[in-house]
């Protein structure tokens, strides 16, 4: 398929997936989205804190875990559904088979670089009105979430996992769920004990950032999709894939809060 119909299909799908699936997955699900922002909520410094606090109170919210999967709901909320419908395209990107990024840069780029781009730098404006940063301050939240799971950067021509069916427990599923939740949820935790959990594993050691710290995320999410073995063999996920890649899963989520923690707290302060 030529790029642009690629991606035309991509937006179709995910827009579907958005509106049949009120409420549940879209990268990471809600637990891993709560896990990423209550793990950056823990790391931010004092003045951080206060301005998150006054502009989600401003916003009628209550907490960062709260907010995080707010995109992902707003084609089911009355009022919201053309932003949920311009929005789509930002909350992944689709790579080449090499994992290079070759998109345009700038807060133009149609695709989760972009979108991060474009709402930190609201965020950051204090012209802005509280309103616009409210908002601005859930899309960088969700899209750091996003951008971390490893099928939302992939480079493959499958919809970021959604048409590779699996087996998983015995159940037909597709990977980018397997991703998104179902691994997650091998371990019983709810989204507060599981952010105590990787909490209490204290620091993850970040790569150096480079110039453009959104596309080395998600050329770090693309590196992973390319691993051999990350597709199942036999489109089977059993106890070593399990044992393989939660660990990964896990990872990608104390980075996205340690660099979503570090990224509050420079635009905010
Ligand atoms: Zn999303």
């Amino acid at each position: 398929m030529k790029p642009v119909q690629k991606r035309r299909t991509i937006a179709a799908l995910v827009a579907l997936a958005l509106t049949a699936s009120a409420g549940t997955v879209q990268a990471w699900g809600d637990i891993g989205h709560r896990i990423v922002a209550e793990l950056a909520w823990r790391q931010l410094d004092p003045a951080a804190r206060a301005e998150v606090q006054r502009l989600l109170k401003a916003d009628g919210d209550d907490s960062l875990p709260d907010i995080a999967s707010w995109p992902d709901k707003l084609r089911d909320m009355p009022g919201k559904e053309d932003l949920g419908k311009a929005t789509g395209p930002l909350h992944y990107v689709n790579f080449p088979s090499n994992c290079r990024y070759d998109a345009p840069g700038g807060a133009d780029a149609r695709n989760v670089v972009g979108g991060l781009e474009k709402y930190v730098a609201i965020l950051g404006d204090r012209h802005k009105s509280d309103a616009e940063r409210a908002e601005a301050l859930k899309f960088v939240v969700h899209f750091v979430g996003d951008v971390h799971q490893p099928l939302h950067a992939g480079n493959r021509d499958d919809k970021g996992g959604n048409d590779y069916q699996v087996q998983f427990d015995g159940k037909g599923t597709n990977l980018h769920r397997v991703w998104d939740s179902q691994m997650l949820y091998t371990t019983g935790l709810k989204w507060d004990a599981y952010a105590d959990k990787l909490a209490a594993e204290g620091p993850v050691k970040l790569p150096r950032t480079q110039a453009n710290p959104y596309v080395q995320w998600a050329e770090e999410s693309c590196s992973i999709v390319a691993r051999p073995g990350f597709y199942p063999n036999g489109h089977s996920i059993d106890g070593a894939y399990v044992a393989t890649y939660l660990p990964v899963a896990e990872t990608r989520l104390r980075e996205a809060g340690e660099r979503l923690a570090d990224l509050l707290n420079k635009t905010l302060d």
